[in-house]
């Protein structure tokens, strides 16, 4: 059914075997928009399929009971064979097949109709039949709730899926720190808030459940490994394989952990740098005007929003360090100086 012409509300009624793709290290929102999307569709009497690249963090597991997502780099032959079946095939949350990593290939060869809803910088049109994508909303999750109640009917929306949802605006936003200036997302939250969602018991569910580890690694960071530059408003963190082991690094403990560099007064601009298996990852995070976004891609293949991007970079930790603090310098002149001189000088009351 390879029709760029067909609307949301006909292909998924003709759709007989519906897959639905999160990105790399799933997020709250990622996690959110996905299964809060199965739920959804099962409301409609479809059933759906939720891949994801690699596993999500623990504290997102209660939105997938069951375990009914399909670990993409643990089962990769079930994975394969529910994208070639598939007839429809749901992007969330990314902006390019390429953020799903191993998938990026049978994803690219499938024929299936491809509907994009997301939230990202520059999304790669000629990849999807059909794309739902707003870069001034907060998250998928929002702009996957707008897109219901345009397209399809917004009284699909129970308990269940206003829970999903309301995780992904939650943790995109920094719990309503960032991303969340327009009244809009309110008028949607409360009508999540009146369809069920458990505010309290969402956020706690998520933020409040970490492990002693993880806060004995978040400590290293702080006491240990934060590096500010005050003359450039800039500050970061970076963690070697073997101080991630010395913790017992689990997935999603490092969550959060950029944003406290940069909740240093008159820091603008904070970098995470993190070492993997054949690379280092990147997580860049600025307040107000400042544009990480154009940063990541520059400089560090990747991309993302204006307040939160992220990258790799191939070269080793000690070289990827040593670049960024030479990138620094032209990065606070051009970028942070004037646009947060900018910023300082407009009054808040
Ligand atoms: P995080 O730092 O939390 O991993 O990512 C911050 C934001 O940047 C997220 O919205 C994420 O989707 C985006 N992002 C992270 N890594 C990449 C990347 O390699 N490429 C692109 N295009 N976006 C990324
Ligand atoms: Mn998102």
């Amino acid at each position: 059914m390879k029709r760029k012409d067909m609307d949301l509300k006909t292909a998924i009624r003709q759709a007989d075997h519906i897959v639905i793709v999160g990105h790399y290290n799933p997020d709250g929102d990622a996690v959110g928009s996905t299964m809060g999307l199965k739920y959804l569709l099962a409301n409609m009497g479809k059933a759906a399929e939720v891949i994801y690249p690699n596993a999500y963090a623990q504290n997102l597991k209660w939105m997938d009971p069951a375990g009914s997502a399909v670990i993409y780099n643990e089962r990769t032959e079930k994975g394969n064979a529910l994208i070639a079946r598939a007839d429809l095939i749901f992007c969330l949350d990314f902006q390019a097949l390429g953020r799903t990593d191993a998938m990026a290939q049978p994803l690219t060869e499938s024929k299936a109709f491809k509907v994009l809803i997301d939230h990202h910088i520059g999304p790669a049109l000629n990849e999807f039949d059909l794309c739902f994508s707003e870069t001034a909303v907060s998250s998928t999750c929002e702009k996957l709730y707008k897109t219901v109640a345009a397209e399809l009917d917004a009284a699909l929306v129970d308990k269940c899926v206003a829970s999903c949802l309301y995780a992904g605006i939650c943790t995109d936003t920094g719990s309503f720190s960032y991303a969340c200036r327009h009244a809009g997302l309110f008028h949607i939250v409360a009508a999540l808030i009146e369809r069920g969602a458990d505010t309290v018991r969402i956020h706690r569910a998520i933020f409040d459940t970490f492990s002693a580890s993880r806060m004995y690694l978040l400590g290293y960071c702080l006491h240990r490994k934060l590096v500010v530059m005050p003359a450039y408003g800039t500050a970061y963190i970076s963690l070697n394989i073997e101080e991630m082991e010395q913790f017992h690094y689990q997935a999603g403990d490092l969550e959060g952990v950029v944003n406290y560099a940069l909740s240093i007064e008159g820091v603008s601009f904070a970098a995470f740098f993190t070492q993997r298996k054949n690379r280092i990852r990147i997580s860049l995070r600025s307040k107000g005007e400042v544009d990480v976004n154009e940063f990541a891609r520059q400089h560090f293949n990747g991309g993302g929003h204006k307040n939160a991007a992220g990258g790799s970079s191939f070269e080793g930790l000690a070289e990827t360090l040593a670049r960024f603090e030479r990138l620094v310098p032209e990065f606070y002149e051009k970028e942070i100086k004037p646009k947060r001189t900018a910023l300082a000088e407009i009054p808040l009351i």
